[in-house]
């Protein structure tokens, strides 16, 4: 089946309800969706999500499957640079069979980002270390195993336009950022 057989359109964009609160967008692996390249979930168990996920202010989204990818598909990483590498141009994200995806995670940021502005989100609480979703360190490119500090595609783009990107390991801050100025 090829890598892009299973386009997979807005499933993953989900907009747990429309309310009137200030929005949160997350990484869908962090809500218990197995949309991780080997078909898993990243599920955070945080009293904070939950209050925010009773409150409607989640937004979810996984830019890799929004942008076409497969589920499971081949581990991918940045190679040598970081997402804003790849935003410049110049820097590939490449899968470990060597195949370079860097359009498709490009595609997958420009959705995230898209989604932001459809609903005026600012904050953001992604994946650490995903190649799309990193906010601090992402893999160096080898496939060894190896982490370095950088950002993700989406997380450097989302923060390029001035959405404040939190990983899973900040949520507390990232609920302190959405109530300081919340309605
Ligand atoms: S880290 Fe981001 S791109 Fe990777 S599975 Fe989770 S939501 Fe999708």
């Amino acid at each position: 089946m090829g890598r892009f057989s299973e386009r997979v359109t807005l499933e993953f964009i989900t907009v747990l309800e429309i309310g009137d609160l200030r929005k949160v967008l997350m990484s869908a692996c962090l809500l218990g969706k197995k949309v991780r390249y080997d078909g898993g979930a990243l599920s955070v168990d945080d009293q904070i999500v939950e209050q925010w996920r009773s409150e409607g202010r989640i937004v979810s989204v996984c830019p890799e499957v929004e942008a076409g990818m497969s589920i499971p598909r081949p581990p991918a990483e940045i190679f040598k640079g970081s997402g804003k590498g790849v935003l410049n141009g110049g820097v590939d994200v490449i899968e470990n069979d060597g195949g370079k995806v860097t359009n498709e995670f490009l595609a997958g940021a420009s959705i995230a980002l898209n989604l932001c502005r459809k609903f005026a989100i600012d904050i953001a609480v992604l994946a650490e270390f995903s190649p799309s979703c990193g906010s601090t360190a992402i893999y160096d490119g080898s496939f060894s195993g190896k982490k370095v500090p950088g950002m993700g595609v989406t997380a450097a783009l989302l923060r390029e336009h001035g959405v404040h990107v939190f990983s899973q390991y900040e949520i507390a801050q990232a609920n302190t950022a959405l109530l300081a100025t919340s309605s």
